[in-house]
């Protein structure tokens, strides 16, 4: 996803290596080209701002002008101001001292929920935990079943309202699966809530009203890294309309260009935790701001 911009700040970052004082001007020049890189790569224009100020600002400083070699402290220095972005140390999961520790996913229509929670339920058995999914998207006819699926490959237990009694209440859905999960000894619970194709009022108030029901430790927002620019003001209506605690980043493996999924964690102050590349359940793991930074710097 990130080639385009990886190849341009990589071919900028390289024309600095040859040079040994660094002016001024070399470094405001760096700093131009590194900015149209993040443009170009749809990187949220406020987080593009405080990513060359900071680089500039250290790049002029005594760090660079009195280093060995100027050059490789400024391509340290752009390594850790995007590590910086990206939020710095990897966030871990949070986990609730009285089980069973709930997490809710919320996102759009079509974001990648159902899946991850799929994944994320086979991840957190590999982790020596027993979650159980909680099909709280009542809204989709199929969605039910797309779990009852998803959770069947992953081997793990689903929590979905009996057949045959309409289409149910998520709210009271997931308030019920609490009791399962305790009773049957789940000591995580994952309730994937529903999404639209767009912001929605309705659909963000009946995740508020599941949010207050089973009190999550953990609300991911899950949001597909391919709406390009889209990411961030989505980012902000689940901010303010639900609130949660996480960013989970699904189709990396897409080829769009991506920063837009960069800018989700300076726009929103929540941390990037989970990063989604793929469709199979293998394709998913912990996010890592500094290997991903490295990944895009080559
Ligand atoms: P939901 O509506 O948010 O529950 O989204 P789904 O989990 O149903 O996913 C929507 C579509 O995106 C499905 O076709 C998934 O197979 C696909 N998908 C989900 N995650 C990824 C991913 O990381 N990469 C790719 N390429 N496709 C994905």
């Amino acid at each position: 996803m990130f080639d385009t911009l990886s190849d341009r700040l990589t071919s900028v970052l390289k024309n600095l290596r040859g040079k040994g004082r660094l002016s001024d001007a070399d470094i405001d020049a760096t700093a131009r080209e590194i900015r149209i890189a993040l443009l170009e790569a749809d990187v949220a224009l406020p987080v593009v701002r405080s990513f060359i100020a900071g680089v500039k600002e250290r790049a002029k400083s005594a760090e660079v002008s009195q280093a060995l070699n100027p050059a490789q402290q400024v391509i340290k220095i752009v390594n850790e101001e995007l590590v910086g972005i990206l939020g710095g140390e990897t966030r871990r999961l949070e986990y609730a001292k009285t089980p069973p520790t709930v997490i809710m996913l919320a996102g759009l229509q079509g974001s990648g929920k159902t899946t991850l929670a799929g994944k994320l339920a086979r991840w957190l058995q590999g982790q020596g935990h027993t979650p159980m999914l909680v099909a709280a998207d009542l809204q989709r006819p199929n969605a039910v079943n797309q779990l009852q699926v998803v959770g069947e490959r992953a081997g793990v237990a689903v929590f979905a309202p009996e057949p045959g009694n309409g289409v149910g209440d998520p709210v009271d859905v997931s308030r019920r699966s609490i009791d399962e999960a305790r009773r049957a000894q789940h000591d995580i619970v994952i309730v994937d809530t529903a999404g639209r194709l767009g912001i929605d009022q309705e659909m963000m108030q009946q995740a508020a009203d599941i949010r207050d029901a089973v009190k999550p430790d953990e609300t991911l927002f899950v949001v597909d890294a391919m709406i390009g620019q889209d990411a961030v003001s989505t980012a902000e209506a689940f901010r303010d309309g639900v609130g949660f605690s996480g960013v989970v980043l699904t189709k990396l493996d897409g080829d769009a260009r991506g920063g837009a999924a960069l800018s989700v964690r300076q726009v929103t102050g929540q941390p990037i935790m989970f990063a989604s590349n793929g469709e199979k359940l293998e394709d998913f793991d912990v996010f890592h701001p500094d290997r991903m930074a490295s990944r895009i710097l080559g």
